[in-house]
């Protein structure tokens, strides 16, 4: 098993392990981008977001709402950005399935929102193919 993300939630490798339980990991990251910036990953390895099973990803995303009521009471965080990216389109650099929890605070000075090209698209034809 050579994926980091299962060392650290087997405890194959130290992780700074905040909380776990039989489904998820919850851990600082080695390097982290914000003040209180969290992983949350499945124990199991699950490469991302087409492929974790919904119950798990369920209980992964209730404990990111739990986790951000913490991290409010514990740092005072008066904001929250989650952070994920699902296969190599999207940038995702660590094939195992996880959010970033970004704590944010008033003043912060941070701009965590994604620079993006401004381009025109045709909404009633993205509308037709992908109504659901
Ligand atoms: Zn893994």
């Amino acid at each position: 098993m050579e994926c980091v993300f299962c060392k650290i939630c087997a405890k194959e490798l130290p992780g700074k392990i905040i909380y776990q339980d039989n489904i998820l990991s919850c851990f600082l990251p080695r390097k982290m981008e914000v003040y209180g910036h969290l992983l949350i990953v499945p124990n199991k390895h699950y490469e991302n977001i087409f492929d974790i099973p919904e119950e798990e990803l369920t209980h992964i995303i209730k404990f990111a709402k739990k986790i951000s009521l913490h991290l409010k009471e514990r740092l005072g965080a008066t904001g929250i950005n989650i952070l994920h990216a699902s296969g190599k389109s999207a940038q995702q650099s660590v094939f195992h399935f996880h959010i970033h929890i970004f704590p944010r605070f008033d003043n912060d000075g941070l701009d965590t929102w994604p620079k993006l090209e401004k381009k025109e698209y045709n909404s009633d034809e993205v509308l037709a193919k992908i109504k659901f």
